[in-house]
């Protein structure tokens, strides 16, 4: 299911959820009754976490314009020192 968006002349706009792909171009104001045309609006990206919208963006931009790397992204490279001194005399794998 999907939110579209229709507009009635005396109330103005509403929302209405149909299947993606099945909305009806008229439907009946839900106050009125009279005909209300859909609107095409921007989809709503406000409901999205801001870190999907970030890796969207990335994968976007990354489609159109892939940066040139020197090693695999996402993989850290191991700290100079231990952060705690103490961990330095932990058994290491
Ligand atoms: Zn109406």
């Amino acid at each position: 299911m999907a939110t579209y968006e229709y507009r009635c002349p005396r109330d103005g706009t509403f929302p209405a959820r149909y299947p993606i792909g099945q909305a009806p171009g008229q439907v009946r104001c839900a106050t009125c009754a009279a005909e209300a045309v859909r609107v095409y609006s921007a989809p709503s990206l406000r409901a999205m976490p801001r870190p999907l919208v970030a890796a969207l963006d990335r994968a976007g931009r990354s489609a159109e314009a892939p940066e040139v790397v020197s090693r695999v992204p996402g993989r850290r490279v191991a700290p100079a020192r231990p952060a705690h001194p103490g961990h330095a005399r932990l058994p290491r794998p």
